[in-house]
């Protein structure tokens, strides 16, 4: 691809130059297996829709992929139940408030804002829950590793110790749930819809993987391999999403350095996806006061300008 020239030389580039510029950013600290994490790892990937895929640094590094399950979880509730079913759950709106805030849910609307931040996200883990029951972990887990491009026998799995580190001090997540609850936007059981909701955050992937799933919804859903795995009509809902909601109230900031439909995770991940082109993924763990990677904004801000990402 002809646009994949000199881009092992442009992402050892930024590798070089973007790991320690982590502006004084912190590890997620509310999830003590995130807390611990090596805040110097960095690493940097790019797949082309065609499948052709180059790294930098520490891309064999696995890492939860937090919130950026929040696209896998939507992409296969929207494939399972359309698209009126599940918004009737979850709105479409980008929140100004941080991602898991109760302040909305109370004085705007019944429904979470959107499917991205967590209320929205423990909502759709609900109806997924609702319907899978016990099978509803390993239909996800099936559904990312296609996106992934993962072989078979090699499918993305769940971290126990991140899983159950995230179960025990989420005190935020079960408020919000029972709020839910209580207000009849969340129908089924807190506790199953939560059971999954910590498992779609403890799913682990690295930067490559993040890149083939990026890559996916650049190719309209079509896996590098060819294979249909989301409809065109998903993939456009994730783009417009992900262009307005995709890192939390630092989305505005975000459209404006970097210009690309993406998902952030506490986890210091970041998704991209350029459509018709690209996936890319960085990950570098320091975060800044909004939950977003600091120096993955930087090094995709660079990429985007430097290849033309945004068209221009
Ligand atoms: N598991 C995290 C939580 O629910 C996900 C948050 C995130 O990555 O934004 O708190």
């Amino acid at each position: 691809m002809k646009e994949f020239k000199n881009i092992r030389e442009k992402l050892d580039r930024l590798e070089k130059t973007y790991r320690s510029m982590t502006d004084g950013g912190k590890t997620a600290s509310y999830i003590p297996e995130l807390a611990d994490v090596n805040p110097r790892l960095f690493s940097i990937s790019a797949t082309s829709v065609g499948g052709e895929s180059f790294s930098s640094g520490d891309s064999d590094t696995l890492f939860s992929m937090q919130s950026i399950s929040k696209v896998v979880s939507l992409a296969f509730a929207l494939e399972r139940f359309g698209a009126e079913r599940v918004f009737k759950k979850v709105g479409m709106e980008p929140c100004a408030e941080p991602f898991n805030s109760i302040m909305k849910l109370e004085i705007s609307s019944n429904i979470p804002l959107n499917p991205f931040i967590n209320s929205g996200a423990i909502t759709v883990a609900s109806l997924i829950a609702e319907d899978l029951g016990g099978d509803a972990i390993d239909a996800v887990l099936e559904f990312a590793s296609l996106c992934a491009g993962r072989r078979p026998e090699n499918k993305l799995s769940v971290n126990e110790k991140i899983r159950e580190s995230e179960a025990s001090t989420a005190d935020r997540n079960w408020a919000l749930a029972y709020f839910m609850h209580s207000t009849g936007a969340l129908t089924h059981t807190v506790k199953d819809s939560l059971d999954l909701y910590f498992s779609m955050c403890s799913i682990e992937a690295n930067t490559v993987d993040l890149s083939f799933i990026g890559a996916t919804i650049a190719n309209g859903g079509l896996s590098a391999s060819g294979v249909r795995v989301i409809s065109l009509d998903t993939v456009y809902i994730l783009i417009g999403l992900m262009s307005t909601c995709g890192l939390y109230n630092g989305s505005g900031e975000f459209a404006v350095r970097v210009g690309l439909p993406a998902k952030s995770g506490v986890c210091g991940g970041i998704l991209c996806t350029v459509p018709g082109r690209m996936g890319i993924s960085v990950f570098s763990p320091p975060l800044d006061e909004r939950g977003n990677s600091v120096a993955g904004v930087k090094a995709l801000g660079a990429l985007s300008r430097e290849m033309k990402l945004r068209g221009l």
